[in-house]
């Protein structure tokens, strides 16, 4: 059917599906026939992109098919069937969802990643709980060897119709059928495993691979990776929140680090080299002599890389001046000596500020006179 070899591996087998299901898709293709072939394409893709499928197709051919979850795709919309296949066709529809009637749920998470981990990407191993097929009957609720039957309340359609009347109107609607709950068909002998609900708890363990620059409160969506549908046919995603822990030193502006550097006044006024943290160490910068209170220095490409253009961002040191507050009997001294020597070459910011405040109250007292 997709006029593949025996041996075609996974990707020769997906592209293959994916031109089948393209030429064939009832949308695009309206000569006869074309629907059946891309109904029969989906099962053969059903079939050889899982091994233990594929194992028994080759071992038994059809009938080995039966009881082991496989979906039925003769009663289904092209569109949920290439929903049940979402990876496949995610970038067709610009990773939505296509169009479903039996969305499955989605189920969210928290990823907890610091800013190094910003910095250079990182691969998590995510482990969690989710409603998953059920491993003896693969989601098909009977007990394998046994088959579901069709439902006799809506004839194999999942739905039946309502009619509600309020006084001389009659609404109809289209609902679940409820005997079947939405599948169309019932377990005769249910799987000893699920009792027939096809479902089963179960712990899984993925991959989620976060890029550099990604955003605290950001999610990353695991396509098809949540909990199945009522009636089976299509999974939720698994929603990813990306938590980013606080930096004991660095703090997130953008993609810029913002970091409060305290420098004793003595070594703001000298000048000298400290270290700065920096998410790839200690990196030295020099202080001028003569740094003010809240000078800003910048590291140039020290931040965090743009999630879309990966550039990285900047570092900003934002110098805190610290005076001491308290000072013993010879650092005073000292200091006294020093103010005696101040005049308008050592503070020429406050002399200046000073007459400043002295012309502008005299001229305050002349306006009053
Ligand atoms: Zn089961
Ligand atoms: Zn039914």
């Amino acid at each position: 059917m997709l006029g593949v070899s025996r041996d075609a591996g996974p990707d020769d087998i997906k592209r293959a599906y994916r031109q089948a299901a393209l030429k064939y898709h009832p949308d695009r293709n309206k000569e006869a026939g074309a629907e059946e072939r891309f109904k029969e394409a989906a099962e053969a893709y059903e079939v050889l992109a899982d091994p233990e499928k594929r194992l028994r197709y080759d071992r038994f051919g059809h009938a080995g098919l039966s009881g082991i979850g496989m979906h039925d795709f003769s009663g289904m919309a092209a569109d949920d069937i290439f929903s049940v296949f979402g990876d496949l066709f995610a970038d067709l529809f610009g990773g939505a969802h296509p169009r479903h009637a039996d969305r499955g749920i989605d189920i969210q998470t928290l990823i907890e990643i610091d800013l190094n981990e910003v910095l250079t990407g990182v691969e998590k191993t995510l482990r969690f709980e989710r409603e998953d097929f059920c491993e003896r009957c693969g989601g098909h609720g009977a007990e394998p060897g046994t088959e579901r039957r069709n439902c006799p309340t809506c004839a194999g359609y999942g739905q039946v119709e309502q009619q509600t009347s309020m006084g001389f109107f009659a609404t109809r609607t289209i609902v679940d059928c409820p005997r079947c709950h939405g599948r169309g068909s019932l377990v005769q002998k249910p799987c000893r495993q699920c009792a027939g609900s096809g479902r089963d708890r179960r712990e899984r363990v993925i991959e989620v691979k976060i890029p550099p620059g990604v955003h605290d409160g950001q999610s990353i969506r695991m396509r098809s990776e949540g909990e199945p549908s009522l009636r089976g046919t299509a999974r939720g995603d698994l929603r990813c929140v990306i938590r980013v822990r606080a930096h004991p030193f660095l703090q997130r502006d953008g993609d810029h680090l913002i970091c409060v550097l305290p420098v004793s006044f003595t070594h703001a006024a000298l000048g000298g080299q400290v270290d700065v943290p920096t998410l790839t160490g200690a990196t030295p910068l020099r202080i001028p002599a003569g740094t003010q209170h809240g000078t800003v220095f910048q590291l140039a490409d020290k931040g965090l890389p743009n999630l879309r253009s990966g550039r990285r961002g900047h570092q900003i040191v934002q110098v805190v001046v610290e005076i001491p507050k308290k000072l013993n009997r010879a650092q005073e001294e000292l200091l006294r000596q020093f103010a005696a020597t101040e005049d308008k070459n050592v503070l020429p910011e406050s002399r200046g500020f000073f007459e400043r405040v002295k012309e502008y109250l005299t001229g305050q007292t002349r306006g009053q006179e």
